[in-house]
């Protein structure tokens, strides 16, 4: 039943030609001096938020949302929601804008595909996995509160905020998962409360019915691996201190200890090879997982054991994120395996980080090889085994990718 446009007036109409053109300034002009609801369609059944989301603007989207635009409307011909156009723009700031504003992560257009689906099928990988590690604030309201017997939530409730926004974090590589909880001080100092909330979500996530999340359950699962072994390196450097009972800053050792751990994480013993300590601690991460029944935990686990596996690393992320982008792989961060590092190091050019925080953490392990790989040395050896790696990859996460869609 598509909607009849001559209802439209002029001022509607004007609307959807300023979205259209993305005259933000002016849009905002016109929606300040008429009061009026933004919810009609055009001749497709498609909203001014749909047609902001299709174009792929932010600024436009909160504009609207702002105006009191339901993000869940649809008389779309085709059943599309402002989410599925938003996935198809691209902008995965977007998606989670919209994600923020209730949208439905599970809504399907006509063909029965998901936003997230739509997404994966025009390639827009960040899209993907932006939808697929969105958390609602309600999973965590639950923690902040005292439940049953406690006399305390598990939660603090000061940390709500920041605790969410460390497991919607997207780039699962260790070294990056440190980095976002040494720049979260409050969540560092209450490792051990976040590590226990980490292993309740996991639970839940396992114990849903029908709406049970293998991915989620696993990646709350590696999450409190990581933040358990934050914790780990905070005793033994604690014990060490005692032995010396000097008195430094405390605070100061607590974010040396997550520095430590990055180092470690990041030192290969061989050139070239792989870092043996970050590759046994995710696959005793993939190992611990309880849930030995499940269907990410089997292909884990066989893609690991098969010969000449693709590194831990890559198989944990393929397993949280599904199939990321060939295209991704020619600017990842060495240090924390972030997608468009778009700096490379100075000298050799061989290299590429996110930052100067990045290059800075990777320095002592690059040192040794920065002088060997000249400019001209660049494009030899060295790109063709990272692209037989990510080959290797790919093909897993290929086997992996209908875990991560919904
Ligand atoms: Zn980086
Ligand atoms: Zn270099």
């Amino acid at each position: 039943m598509a909607p009849a446009t001559e209802g439209l007036t002029d001022l509607q109409k004007e609307i959807f030609t300023k979205i259209s053109q993305n005259e933000a300034c002016e849009l905002k002009a016109l929606l300040a001096q008429n009061k009026l609801k933004v919810d009609f369609v055009d001749e497709n059944g498609m909203s001014p938020l749909q047609h902001a989301c299709y174009k792929g603007n932010k600024e436009i989207v909160q504009m609207l949302l702002d105006q009191g635009a339901d993000v869940n409307a649809c008389q779309h011909e085709h059943a599309y929601t402002a989410l599925h156009f938003a996935a198809l723009s691209g902008n995965a700031e977007l998606c989670h804008l919209l994600m923020s504003h209730g949208a439905r992560l599970t809504a399907t257009n006509s063909v029965g595909r998901t936003a997230a689906q739509m997404a994966a099928f025009v390639g827009n990988h960040n899209c993907v996995a932006t939808i697929n590690n969105f958390i609602p604030k309600a999973d965590i309201d639950y923690f902040i509160k005292p439940q049953g017997l406690q006399t305390e939530p598990m939660l603090p409730p000061h940390l709500a905020e920041c605790f969410h926004q460390f497991i919607m974090q997207v780039n699962v590589n260790p070294v990056r998962v440190c980095m976002n909880l040494q720049r979260l001080p409050a969540l560092l100092e209450n490792a051990a409360k976040i590590q226990k909330v980490l292993e309740s979500m996991r639970y839940r996530e396992m114990t849903r019915g029908a709406e049970t999340n293998e991915v989620m359950a696993f990646k709350y699962h590696y999450l409190s691996c990581v933040v358990a072994e934050v914790l780990k390196c905070q005793k033994r450097q604690e014990a060490m201190k005692a032995e010396k009972s000097g008195n430094e800053e405390s605070e100061e050792k607590k974010s040396d200890t997550v520095e430590l751990l990055v180092r470690r994480f990041l030192k290969c013993s061989k050139s070239d090879g792989l870092p043996e300590y970050q590759e046994a601690f995710l696959r005793e991460c993939v190992r611990e997982f309880p849930f030995r029944e499940s269907t990410i935990f089997r292909q884990m686990v066989a893609t690991l054991a098969s010969t000449d596996p693709p590194s831990a690393v890559s198989v944990v992320s393929a397993a949280i994120n599904g199939q990321r982008g060939f295209s991704d792989n020619a600017q990842t961060c060495v240090t924390c395996g972030e997608d468009k590092a778009t700096k490379k190091c100075s000298k050799c050019k061989a290299v590429q980080y996110c930052d100067r925080e990045c290059q800075r953490l990777h320095w002592f392990m690059h040192k040794k090889a920065c002088a060997r790989l000249g400019p001209s040395l660049a494009n030899t050896g060295k790109i063709t085994d990272v692209h037989n790696k990510e080959q290797i990859t790919n093909a897993v996460s290929s086997r992996l990718q209908n875990l991560a869609v919904k």
